[in-house]
Order: structure tokens, then sequence, then C-alpha cells
């Protein structure tokens, strides 16, 4: 927030920010691009992407080629998979570009670290986005919450990788963390609406024996002040998706379903909000660069680190798309 006005909530006030667009695939198609067409306060200038581009704007193959090619730019928004993108964001923070990187913020917290410390001394934004965090019940999730006493919870992370990630390889491989994948918008969340601190106390990986990510996982974390939530991640759930935390509190259960849209209260029918998660970042991102501030949250990442530093591997079948 800057001089009263609430950009993340919609606000179409501001300075213009020349925007370039990195990874044109399936969240660059289905959310950035309808968010910043939105937003007036961003244009997009141009595209970096190997293999595609967007109709009507300059598309480059990398981002040295974007970067070259003669545009005035304010910020880079990057939408490539976690593993290469600090090598990208590095690249954006020399030439003096603010940067907004799609969730996870990096394969590793030291890497995302080590970009916070290259754009506060370049003096540029780095927003380590988090969408789930911009789901319609969070923020009356975490007000609730405020005023009870949480004992414990489970967290049910379950979809269907053919339907919702069709083709993509990378997502099981190391750096594309396979079920923490999708399971990450739970723990950014988790740690949004809570102020305990979480450690993975137990966890057991399922890695198809061609692959190197978990493709299910269970995990038990434990707050600092002593109770478990209970994680059952599964990328081959062929139902109807399950996005769901539900928590055991001193006034009854809290539950947030549908990612995080729909919360359920005691004694109160379900709620649930439209999605505005990617304007509200893009609000948020631009809120951040008029402010001159950097906002890079590692902590869903250090809990997916610490699963595959402890947990249990449990060789399973081949996956093929
Ligand atoms: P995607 O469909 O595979 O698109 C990523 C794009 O990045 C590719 O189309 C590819 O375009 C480019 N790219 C650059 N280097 C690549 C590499 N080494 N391997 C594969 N592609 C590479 O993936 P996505 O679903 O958009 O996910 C991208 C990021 O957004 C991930 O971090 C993901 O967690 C996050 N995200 C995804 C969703 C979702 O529902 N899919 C939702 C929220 C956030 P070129 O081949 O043209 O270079």
């Amino acid at each position: 927030m800057k001089d009263g006005k609430d950009f993340s909530r919609g606000s179409t006030e501001g300075p213009e920010i020349r925007l370039g667009l990195v990874g044109i695939g399936k969240i660059a198609r289905d959310q950035h691009l309808p968010a910043i067409a939105a937003d007036a306060r961003y244009r997009l200038v141009a595209t970096a992407s190997r293999n595609d581009m967007v109709e009507g704007v300059p598309g480059y193959r990398d981002i040295d080629a974007l970067l070259a090619a003669g545009h005035q730019f304010d910020a880079v928004s990057l939408c490539t998979p976690p593993e290469g993108r600090a090598d990208i964001a590095r690249r954006a923070i020399d030439a003096g570009l603010h940067v907004m990187l799609e969730k996870p913020p990096g394969v590793t917290t030291d890497e995302v670290r080590e970009l916070v410390r290259h754009a506060a001394a370049r003096g540029v934004t780095l927003f380590a986005s988090w969408h789930s965090r911009e789901a319609a019940a969070v923020d009356a999730a975490r007000d609730w919450l405020a005023e009870h006493i949480v004992t414990g919870g489970r967290i049910l992370w379950k979809e269907d990788i053919r339907q919702w990630h069709p083709g993509q390889e990378w997502i099981l491989e190391r750096a594309g963390m396979g079920v923490f994948d999708p399971a990450i918008n739970a723990l950014s969340i988790l740690t949004r609406i809570l102020p305990a601190r979480f450690e993975v106390e137990a966890a057991t990986l399922d890695i198809p024996s061609n692959r190197s990510a978990a493709i299910a996982a269970a995990c038990t974390l434990r707050s600092a002040e002593g109770y478990a939530i209970e994680a059952d991640l599964d990328f081959l759930f062929g139902g109807s998706p399950s996005w769901d935390i539900e928590l055991a509190t001193d006034a009854g259960p809290l539950a947030l379903r549908n990612g995080g849209a729909t919360i359920e209260l005691p004694g109160a029918a379900p709620h649930a909000g439209p999605n505005c998660e990617y304007p509200r970042l893009y609000g948020r991102f631009h809120a951040l660069v008029e402010a001159a501030e950097i906002d890079a949250d590692t902590a869903p990442l250090e809990l997916v680190e610490q699963a595959y530093r402890i947990g249990v591997q449990r060789p399973s079948p081949p996956f093929a798309f």
C-alpha cells in the first residue's frame, strides 16, 4: 500500500509498467495475459519464449534477445518452470528491471535469497508471487484464525497430473518438485493464514522409477506450538480434485476448499468468492514497484526442501503422460 491506496485490491491508478513476459506456456496464457490485459497500469511490450509467442506482440527466443532488442522495459514477469528461472531473473535484474516470479520462486531457498540480495544491491523490486495466497477466502481465514487456537489439521491436495499438467515433463524432475508443485500452493496458504512456524517432522515420497520427483507424498508438519498438520498429496488422483485445508480449532473446524476460494466456518454456510488471484498479484507487484520494495517469502519452499531432505523414498511404478 502506498499513499493510502490499496493496490492489491484492483486499483487502476499509478504509473505505467512496461512489461516483458517470459515463458509463454499454460499459466502465462491462462492467467498472466488476461490479468495484464485487464490492468491499465501495465503495457505488454514483448515476450520471450523458445517455441511460442503472443499474437500482435514482439516475441524473442530468450531473455538475452528480449533485452537486446531495443525495447524500453520497466519489469519482467517470469512464467518459466523453476529450473533456470533464477538465471533469467539475474539477467533482468542486471538490466535494472523489476522482476515478478511465478511460484515456486526458485529451485532452492538459497537461490531465492541470492536473488533477493542481487535485487537489493541493484535497487529493483523482486516479487516472489504465491497466487494461492490471493484466493478469495484466504484473508477471511487468516482474520478468523487470529481470534482462535488451532489444535491440528490436514491438507488434502489431490489432482490428476494428466489433466492439469498435460505433457509437462519438467514437473517430475527434481527441480520441478513433482506433487509439491501444486501442493506448495497449500503450503503457501498455510504459512499465510497461521502465524506458526512449521517444520516437516516426517515424510514419505512415492517416486516413479523413471522420474526423480514425488508423484504422491504424505507429510507431517509440526508447528512451533506443537500441533500437527497431516498432508496427503496425490498427483494421480482421478476424481474431482481436492484442494482442501481443514483445521481444528478451539471454536470448531475451519475449512478452506477449492484452493482457498471457499471458506467453511462453524455454524455458517460455506462462503465462496470470485477468482481474482492474478489481478491481485499484478496489483501487488505494481504496489511493490511504486514502494521500491522486495517481497520474497521462502517459507513454503523451505517446507518442500525439508520434505525432500528427510523424506523416506518409496519406489513406485514408472510414469508416462
Ligand atoms: P508450462 O505450460 O510448461 O509453460 C512453461 C513455459 O516456459 C513453456 O511453455 C516453455 O515455453 C517455457 N520454458 C522455458 N524453459 C523451459 C524448460 N526448461 N522446460 C519447459 N519449459 C520451459 O508450465 P506452466 O504450467 O505454465 O508453469 C510454469 C510455472 O508456473 C511453474 O513454476 C508453475 O508452478 C507455475 N504455475 C502453474 C500453474 C498451472 O496451473 N499450470 C498455476 C500456477 C502457477 P517455450 O518452450 O516456448 O520456451
